[in-house]
């Protein structure tokens, strides 16, 4: 056979090879799949999420519990960026996208068990992802354009379970509104809701029923003098990424002075070269600057005296949306400033919620803000995460005009659609196809299972109505029993799905093709690979296998 091994690592590295490397990525890849199943659906639990500095997140989004997760395991990284695919992609989604890529794998080691070639399974796993994206298609319903009632219903089912629950039906009022602020119909009629004329802003103190959808773009600062106009109608607004200061260079210089005189000259220069930045502010004949830096004390005394409302520290995300809405240009130096860069509308103070409403003018403005409020920081925070994805379900629904049913519906829809493509698919790939259509089931199984269902009874049911033709059937997971779910209003955008299953598929596969691993330090493996998941025993990889126990601990 061979002779001596050529060694050519160094003395650090790790090697893993074959089963090893597989059942090692497996299980890692597994344990972070098995850490968020619990979130899914309406009645999935939430996690709260402490960082090292203490800070703490309370969530049900797959993506944030993901990305705020200290994992420190490279396969384990591999399936949190298939959340953030889906994040990115579908904006909703993500714990199901995650769900799958677990369960494709846990099924693809049973078939790697029975000695089946990696390639067949990676083979077959494609098949069956592109035919399961072609039936969606068959699957899907068609959105009429301007079908509200239907949107709100997307709407509400991608906020179901979190923290926008309670208000859903205003809250999913809002969203469409704000969809349909914000959709343009392009030149080749296709419709696109552009969600960058969208502002999110949070306040808390007010119940979450006191949220509102509000024209323009709304800034929580207070004026920086006492002296400024509140309101100003006519507005002629100049956005500033710079501060309104000297450089700190030519304050922090040093100065021997003879006499006091000297002094005083000194202080009069930097005086004129405060009140000549105000000048070419002045000059530009804007009455209304909104600063992203700091605005020196003595500025803020000459903007007030040449009657100019200014705000200072505005966010950087603030000022970027001011100018999508006032159609204005952000200035870095005020000497260059001209008119040409100024946006045009109105300002208004609300004083006892501290906030400035900035409007545009009629004809050229275009943004909305969605005030989102709550009680306390962290439930807002909940709540404009169940918002956003609900703005991006109902955005990406106006866009691409199809809708599936949810409650697992399409999932045992699909499962059962594979299992008859996989009777024509020859040699192990058919293995691998059937393998991969029970996968899609752990949606439906685990939906019941978080709802404190039988799991396997209601996959029976489901599987029964849709053998007897029932599209649509999926749980209700109040009551257990199979409904239809596009009559109960349970909706989703199909893209989100197509894009579930690609992402899902994709990292699966990309993990099974790896039969060796290399690390050029410590892989940290205990020993036996078994069970990643949560509570697992000490044995999962390194990092995720803390993570796995701590995390199960906690929940
Ligand atoms: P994801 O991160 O994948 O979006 P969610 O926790 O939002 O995870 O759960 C989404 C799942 O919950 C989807 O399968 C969806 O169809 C299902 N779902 C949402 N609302 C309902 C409902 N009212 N009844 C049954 N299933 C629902
Ligand atoms: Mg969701």
């Amino acid at each position: 056979m061979q002779g001596q091994p050529m060694i050519v690592l160094g003395e650090d590295s790790q090697r893993m090879k074959d089963k090893d490397a597989q059942s090692h990525n497996i299980s890692a890849a597994r344990a972070v799949a098995e850490s968020v199943r619990s979130t899914l659906g309406p009645k999935g639990m939430d996690k709260m999420l402490v960082s090292s500095i203490g800070d703490v997140t309370v969530t049900n989004d797959g993506v944030t519990i993901l990305t705020e997760m200290d994992i420190d395991n490279p396969t384990a990284e591999m399936i949190v960026e298939v959340a953030e695919t889906q994040e990115d992609e579908a904006g909703d989604g993500t714990t199901t996208a995650v769900a799958i890529a677990g369960e494709l794998l846990k099924n693809a080691e049973d078939l790697l068990e029975q000695d089946i070639h990696p390639t067949a399974i990676i083979k077959g796993f494609d098949l069956a992802a592109t035919e399961a994206k072609a039936q969606i298609n068959d699957i899907a319903t068609d959105v009429e354009s301007g079908d509200e009632e239907l949107l709100k219903k997307v709407a509400e089912t991608s906020m179901t379970g979190k923290g926008a629950e309670l208000n859903k039906e205003l809250l999913a009022q809002l969203i469409v509104d704000a969809v349909n602020a914000v959709t343009v119909e392009a030149e080749d009629d296709s419709v696109i809701a552009d969600l960058e004329y969208l502002n999110i802003e949070t306040q808390t103190g007010r119940p979450v029923s006191d949220s509102e959808l509000i024209e323009g773009a709304v800034v929580d600062k207070d004026p920086v003098h006492e002296e400024m106009a509140d309101d100003v109608e006519d507005a002629d607004i100049l956005l500033l990424d710079t501060a309104i200061e000297l450089d700190e260079t030519e304050v922090d210089a040093q100065l021997t002075v003879d006499d006091p005189s000297q002094l005083q000259n000194f202080l009069d220069q930097e005086e004129q070269q405060l009140e000549a930045m105000v000048d070419a502010i002045a000059d530009t004949g804007a009455n209304v600057v909104f600063c992203q830096k700091g605005i020196d004390d003595m500025a803020q005394h000459y903007l007030a005296k040449r009657g100019i409302l200014a705000v200072r520290r505005a966010k950087k995300s603030d000022i970027e949306f001011l100018r999508e809405v006032l159609g204005a240009n952000i200035v870095s130096d005020v000497h260059n400033a001209t008119a040409e860069d100024l946006g045009h509308g109105s300002v208004r103070r609300d004083e006892k919620e501290g906030l400035f409403y900035v409007e545009g003018e009629a004809d050229t403005a275009h943004g909305v803000t969605l005030l989102l409020r709550a009680s306390t920081e962290h439930v807002v925070d909940e709540l404009e995460r169940g918002v956003q994805d609900a703005l991006d379900v109902v955005a990406s629904t106006v866009a691409n005009g199809q809708i599936l049913g949810g409650g697992g519906a399409p999932e045992v829809e699909l499962a059962s659609r594979l299992r008859d493509y996989a009777d024509g698919v020859s040699g192990r790939e058919q293995l691998a196809v059937e393998a991969f259509a029970d996968a899609l089931e752990l949606i439906p199984r685990t939906l019941a299972e978080n709802a404190g269902l039988d799991s396997i009874d209601s996959l029976v049911d489901l599987r029964a109505a849709h053998e007897s033709g029932d599209l649509e059937a999926g749980l209700n997971v109040y009551s257990g029993d199979v409904v239809d779910t596009l009559d109960a209003g349970v909706v989703e955008p199909a893209h989100a799905k197509r894009q579930a299953i690609s992402s899902a598929a994709e990292a699966a596969n990309l993990v099974l093709k790896i039969d060796d691993i290399i690390a050029a330090g410590d892989l940290s493996t205990g020993g036996d690979e078994e069970a990643g998941g949560p509570g697992g025993p000490g044995g999962a990889p390194g990092g995720m296998g803390g993570m796995g126990g701590g995390m199960g601990g906690m929940m």
